[in-house]
């Protein structure tokens, strides 16, 4: 017997789980989450740093942030405790005076656009960040940029929506997906079939493999990603904005007493590796101790660091909406990076898509696919 349902989601990620709270509060629940794996959010969501930034260049990552960051303050009470979105602000620094001039620049645009961001001398960068050592000329600070907690995200969208009607179904990995006479979509799964006018695919890094089974083509490109811990690090300050050497592209950030650390390797060919590489810590090694030595004298505790899947698209910028040709097939992928950060308002805007058949709470225009036909890639220099 096949499962029906108005939309099916394809992943119960961070983003197929907001969709679906969004159908749900928008008055649609019947919905159904269908998971390749046993539990949701297993993917490249729970392998998230976590961070939250409307420190962008462009305006749809800036209005992607601000309209996310609106809704989780809405939420907050709902929410309740713990907190799942900490305003500890990102803090970019830097000692080059071109690097500096264009992130005063981009604070300008910045602020046109209702971002709260200080642009901040040496001795202002080193008051928030009495550990970052070596020379520096100055700085920007987003104070409401901070942190989420991804797999906490995703439970409260996935509770919601569940307790509003949506079902999940896990397990279930799509292996074919078929468009019959009516128009709505057969999905074969591992755990049987679901039938659904409106099909999301919300498959992270696999969105572009679930989008070929409709025979659609859809950029998105898994890209593993590092994420390293220290041992524990009691000289820095409990609480210590995301800090951003723009130089070297090192990034720290607090965990618990130890303190996590990132950095993207440029080398990094695309593929679905996810396993952790040995040599990945002497990348950083040198541009750590020369810019945290706190951090780098804690050592790094290789047993609790890992590595997990961006999904990327060529312009570094998600695909929001319908594909041309196949009605009711929508996808929200290719995040690049920042599919925590913009979940909120990537599923609000699907949502109403599908209810309201436009996305009103933020212009998505610019994430359409036919970007790529018509030549009008984004290009986004704050990219981390
Ligand atoms: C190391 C690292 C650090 C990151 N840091 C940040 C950050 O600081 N801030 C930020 O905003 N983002 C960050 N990201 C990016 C963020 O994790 C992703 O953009 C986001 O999690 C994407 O969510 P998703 O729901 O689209 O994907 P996923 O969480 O991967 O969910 C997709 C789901 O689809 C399922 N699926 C796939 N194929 C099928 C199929 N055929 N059938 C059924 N189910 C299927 C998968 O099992 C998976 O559960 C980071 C990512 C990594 C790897």
């Amino acid at each position: 017997m096949a499962d029906h349902a108005d939309v099916a989601i394809i992943g119960a990620g961070v983003i197929g789980c907001s969709v679906a709270f969004h159908l749900a509060r928008l008055g649609r629940p019947s919905v159904c989450l269908v998971e390749k794996e046993p539990l949701p959010g297993s993917g490249s969501t729970s392998k998230a740093n976590g961070g939250i930034r409307a420190q962008f260049t462009t305006e749809i990552n800036v209005a992607m942030s601000l309209a996310s960051m609106t809704i989780l303050d809405a939420l907050a009470d709902e929410i309740g405790e713990p907190p799942l979105y900490q305003k500890a602000g990102y803090l970019f620094l830097t000692d080059d005076p071109a690097r500096l001039s264009a992130m005063t620049a981009a604070a300008a645009f910045q602020r046109a656009r209702g971002v709260s961001v200080e642009v901040l001398d040496a001795a202002g960068v080193r008051a928030k960040a009495p550990y970052a050592a070596g020379p520096i000329l100055g700085g920007t600070f987003g104070p409401r940029d901070g942190f989420i907690d991804p797999g906490g995200l995703t439970n409260f969208f996935l509770r919601e929506a569940t307790r509003s009607g949506v079902r999940a179904l896990y397990g279930a990995e799509v292996t074919a997906i078929e468009r019959g006479e009516s128009g709505a979509y057969r999905l074969l799964t591992t755990a049987g079939e679901v039938r659904a006018p409106v099909v999301v695919d919300a498959a992270g890094p696999f969105a572009g493999r679930v989008a070929a089974l409709v025979g659609a083509d859809v950029p998105v490109e898994p890209v593993r990603r590092h994420i390293l811990i220290s041992g524990p690090c009691p000289s820095l300050p409990r609480m210590i904005p995301m800090t951003i050497d723009a130089d070297s592209a090192v990034l720290i950030r607090r965990e618990g007493n130890r303190v996590l650390i990132a950095y993207s390797n440029p080398d990094e060919p695309p593929g679905f590796n996810t396993a952790f590489d040995p040599d990945f810590p002497l990348r950083i090694a040198e541009k750590l101790d020369a810019r945290f030595p706190a951090v780098g004298e804690a050592g790094l505790d290789i047993k609790r660091s890992w590595a997990g899947l961006y999904e990327v698209t060529p312009d570094h910028h998600a695909v929001i909406g319908p594909i041309p040709g196949l009605p009711g097939f929508f996808v929200v992928a290719g995040f690049s990076g920042h599919g925590v950060m913009h979940a909120p308002a990537a599923g609000r805007a699907v949502a109403e898509m599908i209810v309201r058949g436009r996305s009103e709470s933020v212009d998505v225009a610019a994430l359409s696919i036919e970007r790529f036909a018509r030549g009008e890639a984004i290009h986004e220099t704050m990219v981390l």
